[in-house]
C-alpha cells in the first residue's frame, strides 16, 4: 500500500467537569466525550524522498513541527527509523481553535495512517500511548465514540452509544485559547458541577431527555465572561427547539441537540442567518459500535 486516505472526526463534550489541579498545573477533568460525524480528510503517501511534506487547505496553518499532523508522522518515523518519507494533504473542515479536538484528531488518524502505510504493526492501544505524547485529547481520538474521560484526559473508559439525536454547530468569529481558559478557572468558585454520572446513566439506558437535561460544562463561565456571544447562540438553539445546548471543550463553539430533523434544520437555516455563527454544521453522532 502506498497511499491511504483518512477521516478525522471533530468531538464534543456533552459533559465537561473539572475535579482537581495537579501539582504540575495540569487540571484534573471528568468529561463525557463524543465523536460527532465532521471530519477532516487526510491523505498520505509513502514517498521514496525521506522528508515529511504537508499541504493543507487553509494557508494560515502551520505546516512544519508545528502541525499535530506532522509531529504524529514524525514521531511514527523517527521511533521505527522509517527511511521513507511521506506527502500529507490535510483538508480541514473542523473549525480550528473550536474546543471540537480538530488538530487531536488529525494527529490521531495520522499515527493510525503511518502505521497502516508502513506496516508498522501497532494495536490500537500501542497507538494510543504514543498519541498522549502530542496531546491529552489525542488517545481518545483514537479510541472515538461515546468515553468517559479522565485524568488529563488520558484516561478513557468506552460508554454505550449515546441516544441518537441531530446535533447543530455554530461557531462565533472568535477565537479562544485553551491555555487561557483553563489558566483563568477558579476551581473553588464552580458553582455547579454537571452530573457526570447521572449522564452515564442516561447514556446506558438510551434516555436522550435525561441527558440532554444534565448537558454542562464548567468552562463557560471563563469564556462567556470574555465572550457572551456564547450564551446568545445558545440562547437561540434553545429558542429553536434544542433539547440542550452549551460549549463544546474550552470554546468558542456551540452546540444543540435536536431529536427532531426538521426543527433542527430550521434552526440550523437560522442560525446561518445570524451573523453571529461564522461556522455552522448540521451533523449526528458517530459511533463505530452503531456501525
Ligand atoms: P481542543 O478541543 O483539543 O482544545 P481546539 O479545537 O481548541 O482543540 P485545534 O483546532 O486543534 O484547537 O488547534 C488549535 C491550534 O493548534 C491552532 O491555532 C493551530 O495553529 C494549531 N494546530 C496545529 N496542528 C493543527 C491541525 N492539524 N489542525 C488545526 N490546528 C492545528
Amino acid at each position: 500500500m502506498n497511499v491511504i486516505k483518512l477521516r478525522a472526526y471533530a468531538k464534543i463534550n456533552l459533559g465537561l467537569d473539572v475535579v482537581g489541579k495537579r501539582e504540575d498545573g495540569y487540571h484534573e477533568v471528568r468529561m463525557i466525550m463524543q465523536t460527532i460525524n465532521l471530519y477532516d480528510q487526510i491523505s498520505m503517501k509513502k514517498i521514496s524522498d525521506s522528508g515529511i511534506y504537508l499541504k493543507t487547505n487553509l494557508h494560515y496553518l502551520p505546516v512544519n513541527e508545528k502541525n499535530l499532523v506532522y509531529r504524529a508522522a514524525k514521531l511514527l518515523k523517527d521511533e521505527f527509523n522509517i527511511k521513507h518519507g511521506v506527502d500529507i494533504k490535510l483538508d480541514k473542515r473542523i473549525p480550528v481553535a473550536a474546543g471540537m479536538a480538530g488538530g487531536s484528531s488529525d494527529a490521531a488518524a495520522a499515527l493510525v495512517g503511518m502505521n497502516k502505510l508502513f506496516n508498522l504493526g501497532l494495536s490500537k492501544k500501542e497507538l494510543m500511548e504514543r498519541g498522549v505524547k502530542l496531546g491529552a485529547d489525542v488517545p481518545y481520538c483514537i479510541l472515538r465514540g461515546t468515553a468517559l474521560s479522565e485524568g488529563i484526559g488520558e484516561i478513557l473508559t468506552p460508554l454505550a452509544p449515546a441516544p441518537e439525536c441531530y446535533v447543530l454547530i455554530a461557531k462565533p468569529g472568535i477565537n479562544v485559547s485553551t491555555k487561557f481558559v483553563y489558566g483563568n478557572l477558579n476551581i473553588t468558585e464552580i458553582k455547579e458541577h454537571p452530573d457526570i454520572d447521572g449522564m452515564i446513566d442516561n447514556i446506558s439506558n438510551g434516555d436522550l431527555y435525561g441527558l440532554t437535561n444534565k448537558l454542562g460544562n464548567v468552562l463557560e463561565t471563563v469564556t462567556i465572561k470574555e465572550h457572551p456571544v456564547i450564551d446568545t447562540i445558545k440562547q437561540e438553539m434553545i429558542k429553536y427547539g434544542a433539547l440542550g445546548s452549551i460549549m463544546s471543550g474550552s470554546g468558542p463553539t456551540v452546540f444543540g441537540l435536536f431529536d427532531n430533523k426538521k426543527k433542527a434544520q430550521e434552526a440550523f437555516y437560522h442560525m446561518k442567518g445570524l451573523d453571529i455563527a461564522k461556522q455552522v454544521h448540521l451533523t449526528d453522532f458517530f459511533n463505530q459500535k452503531r456501525g
